[in-house]
């Protein structure tokens, strides 16, 4: 707060009257025939009225600093130009509306009047105090659309300055530049006010002094109205050059501006809050981008670790999927391929070996006198003889061969590339180690043993063979049976020719 402000005016008993009085005020500085007297008259008229001339007088926001301590007086120091101003200015805050809305319009509407009147004082006016009504008037448009639709027209003041336009354009309604002209023409205002409110929002500076100024002015207070902090400075830096000013005069305005806008709201009669300076604007705005970057660090971070989600879970339906498949082809107890993946498996074998003229030779096994395991020592260890003998089918093979469980307790072999010679002697060696195992069993160690059928095939239109194929093993097998069993028994080859 400024010292300069040296009385705090009386709160005035309504709002309205004031301005009416206010309005009267206006009309009677413009007449032709006006004189101080008049005015002074009409202004002692209201109490109320009397003292927020004299805060106006005497506030640093309005003019050259004066104390003045009746109103008689106040009106021979400001004459009838700077009346005329005060009654406009008082009128137009009076059209404000209370609350944080009217804060932020009116806080807006007195940037541009402190302004305006810093840019004013630079350039060496007598008038500053008309230049801070004309950069009072700028957003008068706003105003009046405010006591119709308060909350956009606050939306719209709280968007950057440059943005404003732009948005009532495309919102559908007037521009407050040309609404605010065309009210300030049946305000019956000055010209050079009605020009300065029409034109504040232009690309380029416009021709006219006061409408320059003005321009400039709106410039200047976007600087603490949100946006682009580095593009505010230019476009006001920008605006301030255009009037023949220098960057030390920017930084001088824009120092004094925050505190002129508290001491105008004060003589106003009206709280605005406290005005940050623009370098806390700044840090308020590196404090905005710091939470952006936090929070842009943290929408980065939830993205990472959805996508890493995102990867696990495609992972975990891949194995799921490969989970299926393989449950879908394998038998569960032994872990060996089950019929069904035999049966495919041997089908693309024998096409294989069809298409390249070479053998393929299955060995079908079945455990002699399984029953009796499991009548004597339990279905338990039946299934425990099962995978150790799958065990022994699994392992001691090719990795082109296959091994599958093909069912109870009969385990089939596919070997691309054996004839029923080298079948034999993989069967033979399978019958040896099956032999050999030493199972536990509920009572001690247990043995088994299984027999073997081997047949195999080869040459043209083999591929159409699995169905005699698999026969031929199985009457080997059964050979071995009735054989004696724990033995391997090779099917009578082909009747058709075979190749060397
Ligand atoms: P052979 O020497 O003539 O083959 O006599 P075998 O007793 O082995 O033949 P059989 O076909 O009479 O008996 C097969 C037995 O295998 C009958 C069935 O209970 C048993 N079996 C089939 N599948 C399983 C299994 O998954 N677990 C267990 N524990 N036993 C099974
Ligand atoms: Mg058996
Ligand atoms: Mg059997």
């Amino acid at each position: 707060m400024p010292a300069h402000v040296s009385s705090s005016p009386a709160k005035p008993s309504t709002k309205a009257p004031l301005s009416l009085i206010a309005l009267q005020i206006v009309r009677e500085s413009l007449a032709p025939d006006t004189s101080l007297p008049k005015l002074s008259h009409l202004a002692e008229s209201d109490p109320g009225f009397a003292l927020r001339i004299m805060a106006m007088v005497n506030s640093a926001a309005f003019g050259p600093q004066r104390h003045v301590s009746d109103v008689r007086q106040a009106v021979s120091l400001v004459g009838i130009r700077g009346l005329r101003s005060i009654g406009m200015s008082l009128a137009l805050s009076d059209m404000i509306p209370v609350g944080e809305a009217g804060r932020i319009l009116l806080a807006n509407s007195l940037r541009r009047a402190v302004a305006s009147r810093l840019l004013a004082q630079r350039l060496g006016s007598k008038d500053v105090d008309e230049y801070f009504t004309t950069g009072l008037f700028l957003e008068v448009g706003l105003l009046a659309r405010a006591r119709e639709d308060l909350s956009g027209a606050a939306e719209v003041a709280r968007l950057p300055a440059v943005h404003r336009v732009m948005h009532e354009r495309a919102a559908g309604f007037a521009d407050h530049p040309a609404a605010g002209a065309s009210l300030a023409s049946s305000f019956m205002l000055p010209a050079h006010v009605e020009a300065a409110v029409l034109q504040h929002h232009s690309d380029v500076p416009p021709d006219a002094l006061p409408s320059r100024v003005a321009w400039a002015a709106e410039r200047l207070a976007g600087m603490w109205e949100g946006g682009d902090p580095l593009l505010n400075r230019k476009l006001a830096l920008d605006a301030v050059l255009s009037l023949g000013l220098s960057q030390g005069d920017l930084e001088e305005a824009t120092k004094e501006l925050p505190d002129m806008v508290v001491a105008a709201a004060t003589a106003f009669d009206r709280d605005i809050g406290p005005q940050q300076s623009v370098e806390s604007l700044l840090v308020d705005v590196n404090r905005c981008l710091l939470d952006m970057t936090h929070n842009y660090d943290i929408a980065v971070r939830r993205l990472e670790a959805l996508l890493v989600q995102k990867d696990q879970l495609s992972s975990q339906l891949i194995e799921a999927n490969a989970q299926l498949s393989r449950l879908a082809t394998t038998d569960a107890l032994t872990g060996l391929a089950n019929k069904r993946a035999f049966e495919d498996a041997l089908l693309r074998d024998l096409s294989r070996a069809d298409r390249d003229q070479t053998w393929l030779t299955v060995v079908l096994s079945d455990i002699d006198y399984f029953k009796k395991v499991n009548d004597t020592y339990g279905h338990l260890t039946g299934d425990e003889v099962l995978r150790q003998v799958g065990r022994v089918f699994g392992s001691k093979l090719r990795g082109s061969d296959l091994s599958a469980r093909y069912g109870g307790e009969e385990f089939i072999l596919i070997l691309p590339g054996s004839n029923a010679v080298g079948g034999k002697i993989v069967a033979e060696r399978l019958r040896r180690t099956i032999e050999a195992l030493k199972i536990a069993g509920p009572s001690g160690e247990l043995a088994v043993t299984a027999s073997f059928g081997v047949a195999g095939v080869c040459g043209p239109g083999c591929a159409g063979k699995m169905r005699d194929l698999i026969l031929r093993a199985d009457e080997a097998l059964y050979a071995a049976k009735r054989g004696g069993r724990n033995r391997v028994v090779a099917a009578e080859p082909e009747s058709t020719p075979v190749p060397g």
